[in-house]
């Protein structure tokens, strides 16, 4: 569906549910702030409004996030279901600390492509960074996921003074593997919505560390890309710069919750429910005019931050 910019949103984000066995810094306060959602739809009928949504509203692209999706025990029935709804692609974001034990299910269910969360390499800076989890345990999950064949991004928070020092450590370990890495610059939301010291780590900043070490050259990305790309010698990397350069005027993407309620825009998250379609016959017109609503929301420029956490839209 075109937005009144002329946007095309045809990327969908659906997230399965607000828990993680993670507590990221920068998104949560606390694992206690990771509440399952109390009107949490079904899996099947989840998949029946990402079906409304493929079916009338454009969507051609799912990713599948949350929470945690992995903890989630209909994860692979559900994926098994997008895949038969005929779309381009189907992704999905992971912390990956259960990653190694499903990459093959995962894979062999439909899913193509997975973003595994990574903001350091140092097991006790990832435990600093994270609350939780065994970095072991996501280093085993990419290597399960190179397996798999499933293609494989990895995702770097960068922070000033907790990683910005292992920049260039993850960009070593993401080209020995041949996966593209992208860091994603800090944004205000959750807990940093409205910090005084918010600890940005800018794109110019990360050019020029790696710059100490590589060659680097700026390449050309999808139009609707939210990272830039860079080549370096033996493989590529990328930038989400939300602050430095930000993206939303080529934005394509809607989001659902896991209670059925289109967000357009992280910025603006004006929740509209479709829950209630589920139990009407003809859905097309109200589904498009809740669509058109939701994506009315959505920052022309850039974005300018949320007192809800990314865990809680799905990101
Ligand atoms: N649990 C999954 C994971 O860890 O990838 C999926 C959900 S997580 C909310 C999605 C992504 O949002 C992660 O890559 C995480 O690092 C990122 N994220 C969360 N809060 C953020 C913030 N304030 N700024 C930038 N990225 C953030």
């Amino acid at each position: 569906m075109l937005d009144s910019f002329g946007r095309n949103i045809n990327k969908l984000r659906v997230s399965l549910g607000e828990s993680c066995n993670m507590a990221c810094t920068y998104c949560v306060t606390s694992i206690k702030d990771h509440n399952p959602d109390p009107n949490a739809l079904s899996s099947s009928d989840l998949l029946k409004l990402v079906s409304l949504l493929v079916s009338y509203s454009g969507i051609t692209k799912i990713r599948i996030t949350g929470g945690e999706p992995l903890l989630h025990r209909d994860l692979l029935s559900f994926i098994d279901g997008v895949r038969q709804l005929g779309v381009e692609s189907i992704g999905l974001t992971t912390n990956g600390l259960n990653l190694s034990k499903l990459a093959t299910s995962l894979k062999e269910a439909g899913l193509d492509s997975v973003n595994i969360s990574l903001d350091s390499l140092n097991p006790e800076n990832f435990r600093k960074l994270g609350r939780a989890g065994r970095l072991e345990r996501v280093l085993e999950g990419i290597e399960k996921a190179l397996t798999a064949r499933l293609r494989v991004k990895l995702n770097m928070v960068v922070i000033r003074g907790a990683n910005d020092h292992e920049v260039v450590d993850l960009l070593d370990y993401a080209i020995e593997r041949r996966i593209e890495l992208r860091y994603l610059e800090l944004m205000r939301m959750g807990p940093l919505f409205q910090t005084e010291k918010f600890p940005l780590f800018p794109m110019h900043e990360i050019l020029e560390l790696i710059g100490r070490h590589f060659t680097w050259r700026k390449v050309d990305a999808e139009h609707d890309a939210t990272a830039q790309r860079y080549w370096v010698p033996g493989g590529h990397f990328g930038i989400i710069p939300n602050e430095s350069a930000p993206f939303c005027s080529t934005c394509s993407r809607l989001r659902l919750t896991s209670s059925g309620q289109l967000v357009g825009c992280l910025s603006n998250p004006t929740p509209t429910s479709i829950q209630h379609l589920l139990k009407q016959q003809e859905v097309a017109s109200e589904l498009n005019e809740r669509v058109a609503h939701s994506i009315a929301f959505k920052e022309p420029v850039a974005f300018t931050g949320s007192n809800l956490g990314m865990s809680r839209i799905g990101g």
